[in-house]
C-alpha cells in the first residue's frame, strides 16, 4: 500500500518537523488509543498532515508524558488544529501530555451544524461525500497497543485519518457560510476546550438539560 510522504517518529517531533509544521497555517491532527477513556486507556499514536501533505505519524511510548516540539506545534495559536471529534482527541492530548491544543476546528461537529439532511457524520461518510473517496476502516479497531511493531495496513489507516481533514474544513466552512452558519460553528467550536475540561472532571455531557 502506497503512505505517500509519510514519516514516522519515535516519542516526539523531531526538529526538522516541527520547523516545517510551523510553517502552516492549519494541521491535520488524529490519535490512536487503546480505548475511549482517557484516565484508562494509553495514548499510542499521534498522526500530523500539514497543507503540502506531509503526513507524520509519532509513536508514543509507554508512560510517556510530554512531547515537547509537539506540545509547541498544537499550541502554536497561529495554527489552526483540524480534527474529526475533536473533544477525544483533545482529552487524551491533555490526559497523556499536558497538551492544551488550540486553537481547534472539529469537522465531526461542524458536519453536524452544516449537514442537516443526514444523520451520517462519521469520518468514513463524510470523506465519502465531500472527497468522493472510500476509506478503509478495516484496522480502527485493532491493538495500537502494539505500537513499536504497527503493521504497514495500521499505518496506512493511520495516515488516511489525517490526509482528508484539511480540504474538508474549507467544504464546511464555505457550507457554513452558504447556510448563515459559519458565526454559530464558530462559537461552538470555542465551547470545545470547556467541554475537554468538562469531560476530564467525570461531568455528564448534558449539564445543561434540566
Ligand atoms: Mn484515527
Amino acid at each position: 500500500m502506497a503512505l505517500g510522504e509519510f514519516q514516522v517518529f519515535e516519542q516526539d517531533l523531531s526538529s526538522e518537523a516541527l520547523a516545517q509544521y510551523l510553517q502552516a497555517d492549519a494541521i491535520a491532527v488524529d490519535t490512536e488509543t487503546m480505548g475511549l477513556i482517557p484516565q484508562r486507556d494509553r495514548l499510542c499514536l499521534v498522526q500530523l498532515c500539514d497543507p503540502d501533505g506531509h503526513v507524520s505519524a509519532i509513536r508514543i511510548a509507554l508512560g510517556q508524558t510530554s512531547a515537547l516540539h509537539l506540545k509547541e506545534l498544537l499550541e502554536a495559536i497561529a495554527i489552526t488544529k483540524i480534527f474529526h471529534f475533536a473533544r477525544f482527541d483533545l482529552a487524551t492530548l491533555q490526559h497523556h501530555l499536558g497538551i492544551v491544543t488550540q486553537p481547534v476546528f472539529c469537522t465531526k461537529l461542524t458536519s453536524k451544524l452544516a449537514r442537516t439532511y443526514t444523520p451520517r457524520h462519521g469520518l468514513k461518510d463524510l470523506v465519502a461525500e465531500l472527497e468522493g473517496v472510500e476509506l478503509d476502516k478495516s484496522a480502527q479497531s485493532s491493538d495500537w497497543g502494539n505500537v513499536a511493531s504497527l503493521s504497514t495496513e495500521q499505518l496506512a489507516y493511520a495516515a488516511n485519518d489525517v490526509r482528508y481533514l484539511i480540504p474538508m474544513r474549507q467544504k464546511l466552512i464555505d457550507m457554513l457560510r452558504r447556510e448563515g452558519r459559519w458565526q454559530l460553528a464558530q462559537d461552538c467550536l470555542r465551547c470545545l476546550p470547556t467541554m475537554v475540561t468538562l469531560d476530564l472532571m467525570h461531568y455528564p455531557s448534558n449539564i445543561f438539560d434540566h
